[in-house]
């Protein structure tokens, strides 16, 4: 199984033997990913006690290295590369994008400068133009590749923050943000901790913030705020992590730009849905914000890790990221570095690139109705066998109840040991659920039925409703 390679490291063909081991090993991980609970067996977790070994005092064999990895590390990963994975909100890869990772990373640019990379900044600003054309977004809009949603949030508000500041004369990149003019925060009740903590690194205070009641489904409410005289930020979110509803974010930027507020969506998957056309109404009015924080690496399947920021007034972001001055005329090519939190990178909009060509304007829409479409039947099934399903399921998060919190807590803890599928737990508006989210380019209907057929019968079983005693 192991190839020991021996040859010198400088040697040509132990390179291409390397990396050729390292594809035969990963696919035959991937080949034997509907087989394996997904899960981690105890097994596979307690040999990663192997890898506590103290530095090592000498060079090893790469090839032992690789092997190593492969044999004690493949059986310790989650297998939510698979079909079955429903915890959290994880996208997997698509083959396309795994393949031009390798090829990238063969390339080991650095994506900060374009003349450092020719080929990853042409591709990543054709990327972005392709994401601003996929949402419908202004076609002036400034972006760029950060690793995740989160930092996309701290991206969108740092250029917020220079924004609305300097629109009333005080330049916060220069002069910081004591004794600034105040600036007003709004979020929603059902904000998610990603843009509290970006607020908390910004400066803004996790909590010195207006929190707005949501309905139901964590929406906003409707209608207009009273802000204090002076800059402000709303916060808007398109797709609640645990319900997948949406703000209104057109209504909000009725009132909120009337006030000369400026709208922020966190958008980390449900912006993906301005993408599918069959359900673009799940996100109105989102165009007419004026930044937006989403990930690649949710619903795009773009292998982690990969958030975008995208920025309608490109001044802004500019002027929060640029470390020239602001006042700098606009470049004829968009450096990278000028709109990036980071300065070294990689050329993580390389895979997005490939995602939206493989997959053409409606590959992306086919993806995203298609896990709308298997969490529709989750949702039904799941009613059928006579659960609790919490919410409106109209995007591809379900949130289910198998009874008291203490049912549903065992429920998701047998079906995460049963490893069929694995799902998590959340708690929704006071109640405990388990947490369904379809987010994966692999999830088929077989994988949703076995998956289906694998919770019901786990519940049962530790409902005591199958006529055995119950866990
Ligand atoms: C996942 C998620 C985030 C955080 O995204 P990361 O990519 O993990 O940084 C923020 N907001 C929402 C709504 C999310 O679903």
């Amino acid at each position: 199984m192991t190839h020991l390679d021996t040859r010198p490291l400088s040697s040509p063909s132990s390179q291409a033997q390397l990396l050729h081991e390292a594809a035969d090993r990963a696919t035959r991980y991937l080949d034997t990913l509907d087989e394996r609970p997904v899960g981690v067996s105890p097994e596979a977790r307690a040999r990663l006690a192997e890898f506590e070994e103290p530095m090592p005092s000498g060079p090893s064999d790469p090839a032992e290295v690789l092997a190593l990895l492969d044999e004690i590390g493949s059986p310790a990963a989650i297998a939510s590369a698979g079909g079955r994975y429903f915890g959290f909100v994880i996208g997997g890869a698509l083959p396309v994008t795994v393949a031009a990772n390798w090829l990238a990373a063969a390339w080991d640019q650095n994506a900060a400068v374009s003349t450092l990379s020719p080929i990853g900044a042409a591709l990543e600003l054709t990327a972005q133009r392709w994401l601003l054309e996929l949402f419908g977004l202004p076609a002036e809009s400034a972006a760029a590749f950060v690793t995740g949603d989160t930092m996309a949030n701290v991206s969108a508000l740092a250029a917020a923050r220079y924004a609305v500041l300097d629109r009333v004369g005080w330049n916060v990149e220069r002069d910081g943000l004591f004794g600034a003019p105040p600036v007003t925060v709004v979020v929603g009740d059902e904000v998610h901790v990603s843009v509290t903590k970006a607020l908390g690194l910004l400066g803004f205070g996790r909590e010195r913030v207006i929190r707005v009641p949501v309905d139901d489904q964590g929406r906003m409410q409707p209608g207009p705020i009273s802000l204090p005289d002076g800059p402000a930020i709303i916060c808007t979110q398109v797709g609640n992590v645990n319900s997948g509803a949406s703000d209104d974010v057109g209504e909000i930027c009725n009132w909120a730009h009337e006030a000369g507020a400026w709208v922020h969506v966190d958008g980390a998957f449900g912006l993906w849905a301005a993408a599918a056309p069959a359900r673009a109404h799940l996100v109105p009015g989102v165009t007419r914000a004026d930044s937006w924080a989403t990930d690649g690496h949710k619903w795009l399947n773009v292998p982690y890790d990969c958030g975008v920021v995208i920025v309608r007034d490109e001044a802004a972001l500019r002027g929060a990221m640029s470390f020239d001055a602001a006042y700098l005329p606009t470049l004829a090519q968009r450096e990278p570095r000028l709109y990036s939190p980071d300065m070294s990178r990689r050329a993580r909009g390389i895979e997005v690139w490939a995602a939206l060509k493989a997959l053409g304007r409606s590959g992306v829409a086919e993806l995203v109705d298609r896990c709308c479409r298997h969490a529709a039947r989750f949702a039904e099934g799941l009613t059928d066998a006579g659960f609790e399903v919490l919410n409106q399921v109209e995007l591809n998060q379900v949130l289910v109840s198998f009874g008291t919190p203490e049912q549903t807590n065992q429920v998701i803890t047998a079906v995460q040991a049963e490893g069929t599928c694995w799902c998590g737990g959340t708690v929704w508006q006071g109640r405990t659920a388990m947490r369904i989210s379809v987010s994966s380019w692999a999830t088929t209907e077989d994988d949703v039925e076995r998956s289906l057929a694998a919770i019901v019968e786990v519940a049962r079983r530790v409902k005591g409703d199958d006529g055995t005693a119950g866990l």
